[in-house]
């Protein structure tokens, strides 16, 4: 049989079968694992072939293979600095909610956040939140936000999760989907995915707080099907992805309105920093790549938090 997993306590998976039941399954011996190594072999979202034992008078399921995975995003131990822990595969898309203030998403914060995914392979969609609570002033500065970042080819929605607005949209983009929300603490996840009309409640909202402080507890993602055709990963304490090791040569990568420019550069090794004929440096003199991408892109690269390009 197949099927997929939706919950994992560690050594006890629940596995919704293609046939729409659920099994309760152990892995047992070795089996061909993805290429990397994490605390956990299986994680939800994993495609997985199984077959039923029985163990005295009990059936239990036991996975014997998973399938290729997607993409999949994964937490570090804070205790156990190498281990990587995978929270979640086969990920559609994630929607990252973004409020200007109460509390404020930087875009530095945005940027990471961004960065992360590509390397990951996930798509994400920007949701502008609290529309509703903006200065003229503020909005115009949303408008800017989502301008810059669908031009480089981030789908952007303006929503107000309390009062409903634009729900639907959000909606449409789920239907048939395996979503999951992020975004900082009080950004309005939860109220979002009230408004959605999904049946679920989500975890973050309690434990966001605890994690962000950098405690690190052992949280297990968990996927529920909705009242409507779509599916959640609900992940305590998600706010952004596990930080991965990325080569600095690598960063630029995940930057798509660098992609085009790079091979204009004069040295094709250019970290678009102070070697001269880059044309990512032009483009940025030019207004065609965005200062704060461009300072998000050195932060990350140098690392360094005290560059001239660093967002106060
Ligand atoms: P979470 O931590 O991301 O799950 O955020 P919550 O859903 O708990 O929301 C945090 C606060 O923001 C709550 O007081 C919500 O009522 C409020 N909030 C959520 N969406 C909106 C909105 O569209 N407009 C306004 N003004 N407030 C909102
Ligand atoms: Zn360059």
């Amino acid at each position: 049989m197949n099927g997929t997993v939706y919950k994992s306590t560690g050594s006890w998976y629940t596995v919704k079968s293609s046939d729409g039941e659920f099994y309760e399954c152990r892995i047992k011996g070795k089996f061909r694992t993805q290429g990397i190594k994490s605390t956990n072999p299986v994680a939800v979202g994993d495609v997985v072939e199984f077959h039923l034992e029985n163990i005295g008078d009990e059936t239990i399921g036991v996975i014997s293979e998973i399938g290729e995975r997607k993409n999949y995003i994964v937490r570090r131990s804070v205790k156990l600095s190498k281990q990587t822990h995978i929270i979640a595969s086969n990920l559609d898309q994630v929607f990252l909610l973004v409020t200007l203030n109460n509390p404020p998403t930087f875009t530095s914060f945005i940027d990471r956040f961004l960065v992360t995914a590509e390397a990951y392979d996930i798509p994400v969609i920007l949701l502008f939140n609290k529309m509703d609570s903006y200065s003229e002033e503020e909005k115009f500065e949303v408008h800017w936000l989502m301008d810059l970042y669908s031009k480089i080819g981030y789908k952007c929605i303006p929503i107000e999760a309390k009062q409903g607005k634009n729900v639907d949209k959000v909606k449409e983009l789920m239907l048939g989907n395996t979503s999951m929300f992020a975004g900082h603490s009080g950004v309005g996840k939860s109220t979002l995915v009230n408004a959605l009309e999904t049946g679920l409640e989500l975890k973050t909202a309690e434990i966001s707080e605890q994690h962000m402080q950098g405690q690190h507890t052992t949280t297990f993602a968990e996927m529920y099907d909705l009242s409507f055709d779509a599916r959640i990963i609900d992940t305590p304490g998600i706010k952004g992805f596990g930080i991965v090791d990325m080569d600095k040569y690598e960063i630029g990568d995940y930057f798509p309105e660098f992609f085009e420019l790079k091979s204009d550069c004069k040295f094709n090794n250019c970290l678009h920093l102070d070697e001269p004929k880059c044309a990512v440096k032009e483009a940025l003199e030019n207004d065609e790549v965005a200062a704060s991408r461009y300072r998000s892109y050195v932060q990350m690269v140098t690392g360094d938090e005290d560059n001239p390009y660093r967002e106060r």
